[in-house]
Parts: C-alpha cells; sequence; structure tokens
C-alpha cells in the first residue's frame, strides 16, 4: 500500500486550493488523503459546496473511499483507485465556481486510460476564481503547449450569485511536457471584452469610457457581449496578446459604479504592463502543478501568499525539490529542476 499522507489545511494562507493540489495529488501519486483543519484561513472555514463537489469529483474519477465528505466539514479521508476517464457531470448546484473543479479534476484526467468528457455546472463567472474565459483563453494554450490536447466549450454564462452556467471539457490523456516560451513577454496588443446579461446596456458605454480614457483602446478594440444567463451579471476583461496570452478582469457588484469595475480593471492592465513578466499573478498559481508535473519554466511577479501556499502543497506530496522558486527583485522565476 503506498503511504499515506497527512495534510494540515492550515498551512499559509489556509485556503482552498490546499484542498484541490492535494485530492489531484492525492489521485495522481495514489496516496491516501487525511486532511484537517481544511480551509481553517477563512472566515467560514470548511467545505463549501465547490469543495465538496470537488471532493466528490475526484472520488468518482478514482472510485475513491471518502469521508467527511460534507458541507461545512473540517477533515476528510481520500483513498484513491485507478484513474477512469469517459463520461461524467459535475454539478455544484450553488453559484460557486465550477472552473474550481474543473482545476481539481483537470490533472487527475491526465492519468485517464481513456479520453474524458465532463459537463460542468455552477458559475463560469465569479469574483476570486478564474473565469470560463480565462480558462480557455489563458490557462488552455499553456497545457497545450505542454502536449495537452484539450477542448472546452461553454454553453450557458453563470455569473455569481445567480449562477447556473454550464461548460463542457474534452480532452485526451496526456503525459505532460515542459512549458516552454513562458520566460519574456513579448507584448503585441491588447483589446478589452465587456460581458453584460441582463442588466441595462449603457452600462458598457460607461465602462467603454474608462477604458478609453486609461488605457488608450479605441473602440474597435472593445469588444461588448450582450449575453443569456440566470441572473444579472457584467464583467469587464483585458485580454493580452503576446508570447504568453494574458487577461486581467473585474467584476460588478451592486452598489458598485460601472466605472470603477473598469477602473479596477484598467489598473490591473496598466500593473500587468508595467511589469513586464509575461505570467501574471493568477496564471502563475495554475501553472504550478503543471510545471511541476511536466518540468519547464515561466517567468512572473512576486508570488502570491496563495501561489506560495500551493507550492508547498506540492512539494509535501512530490518532494522539496519538484519546484524551484528563483527571486530576482520583482521578478520570479518558477522551474522544475531537470
Ligand atoms: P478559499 O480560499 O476561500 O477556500 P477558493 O477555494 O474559492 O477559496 P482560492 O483558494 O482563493 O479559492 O483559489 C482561487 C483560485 O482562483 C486560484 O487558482 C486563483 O489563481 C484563481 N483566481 C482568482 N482570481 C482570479 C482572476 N481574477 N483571474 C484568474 N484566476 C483567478
Amino acid at each position: 500500500m503506498t503511504n499515506a499522507i497527512h495534510i494540515d489545511g492550515r498551512a499559509g494562507e489556509g485556503g482552498g486550493q490546499i484542498l484541490r493540489t492535494s485530492l489531484a495529488l492525492a489521485a495522481l501519486t495514489g496516496r491516501p488523503l487525511r486532511m484537517d483543519h481544511i480551509r481553517a484561513g477563512r472566515r467560514k472555514p470548511g467545505l463549501l459546496r465547490q469543495h465538496l463537489t470537488a471532493l466528490r469529483a475526484a472520488a468518482s474519477l478514482t472510485g475513491a473511499e471518502i469521508e467527511g465528505a460534507e458541507l461545512g466539514s473540517g477533515a476528510i479521508r481520500f483513498r484513491p483507485g485507478p484513474v477512469r476517464g469517459g463520461e461524467h457531470t459535475f454539478a455544484i448546484g450553488s453559484a460557486g465556481s465550477a472552473l474550481l473543479v474543473f482545476q481539481t479534476v483537470l490533472p487527475i484526467l491526465l492519468r485517464a486510460p481513456e479520453a474524458s468528457v465532463i459537463h460542468f455546472t455552477g458559475g463560469t463567472h465569479n469574483p476570486w476564481a478564474p473565469t470560463f474565459d480565462f480558462v480557455a483563453e489563458v490557462f488552455a494554450p499553456m497545457l497545450r503547449r505542454m502536449g495537452v490536447d484539450l477542448e472546452l466549450t461553454l454553453e450557458r454564462h453563470g455569473f455569481y450569485p445567480a449562477g447556473g452556467g454550464a461548460f463542457t471539457l474534452r480532452m485526451e490523456p496526456a503525459t505532460l511536457g515542459p512549458l516552454t516560451g513562458a520566460e519574456e513577454q513579448d507584448l503585441q496588443g491588447m483589446d478589452a471584452e465587456i460581458l453584460v446579461a441582463n442588466l441595462p446596456f449603457r452600462i458598457v458605454q460607461r465602462e467603454s469610457a474608462v477604458l478609453r480614457a486609461r488605457l488608450g483602446l479605441d473602440d474597435r478594440d472593445i469588444h461588448p457581449r450582450k449575453v443569456a444567463s440566470a441572473g444579472p451579471g457584467n464583467v469587464v476583461s483585458v485580454r493580452f496578446r503576446g508570447a504568453v496570452p494574458e487577461r486581467v478582469t473585474s467584476f460588478a457588484r451592486k452598489g458598485v459604479a460601472a466605472e470603477k469595475v473598469a477602473e479596477d480593471c484598467a489598473r490591473q492592465a496598466q500593473r500587468y504592463r508595467a511589469h513586464g513578466a509575461p505570467v501574471g499573478e493568477y496564471l502563475a498559481d495554475q501553472l504550478l502543478l503543471p510545471v511541476a508535473l511536466g518540468g519547464g519554466r515561466f517567468t512572473t511577479g512576486p508570488l502570491s501568499s496563495h501561489g506560495r501556499t500551493n507550492v508547498e502543497t506540492i512539494r509535501a506530496f512530490l518532494g522539496s525539490d519538484a519546484l524551484q522558486v528563483a527571486v530576482d527583485g520583482e521578478r520570479t522565476v518558477v522551474s522544475r529542476p531537470d
């Protein structure tokens, strides 16, 4: 029997990433996982619906025995069996982010003996999580570069707090190769996308005016899209074309002026452009596990506490030399030593 591993959910920032990364790595290494103090660093600790769905999804892809699979649970056990692919549906049943469930199952499916088709429902455009568009246009191209054949199709937008979104992942199993071409950015342009659902379209005009003023974009570079969704939604993104595709995103909230949403997005875009590293803060978090598994390297800014916690979780499973983090002033190079 492969040796069991104990993970303390209080480590580092004490958030949900420790659980997602641990589930993926327990499934890939076949190691039984015992985890306690889940999300102890958060205001509402324990498993939220999103984390519970991720746990159940990882269990159904590995035939795992699980304990503690309840809302609010602070401790779980997860004893995985062999990975299987095929067709599955994972539904959050709330506006929790379906992309964070995707984040848990994707690495597991690399190891499946057959192709997979996975239907996800829940939130597709949530604050504090990657949006569907971020995953499809930023993260997925990096994985393709590492040799993964995957396709993502959005069927329905689901904005926080109403949710009700749906998307499908189709992928082939793969052995990850090294990540390349992510050390220097070669910025070739940027444009903006403004999504709006069940809200007055004049919001788009107010947000466009801010993007034009702050970023020097002209109308041809601003793409408004009216989309159908169960509830209201408004998301402003700036996309960068270059050696690494990147995207920064701001989410409208009730009581926050449209101008503020666009200004926040413009500020993030200016910060990304000024720094010059190809991989932004969030993509960095999300590339740590693929690089630990497939090798290669990327350059980013200072790792966030979220990123540093994720590095430590990965090292707990794969050893302290699974990832090398070299800090040089404001630039950080993450790699897997050869
Ligand atoms: P908690 O920590 O409360 O348990 P959680 O499980 O929902 O929350 P985190 O552990 O904070 O989530 O992880 C959030 C994930 O979402 C990370 O992978 C992070 O890179 C990603 N993310 C957050 N904001 C963005 C954004 N604006 N664009 C892209 N990705 C994002």
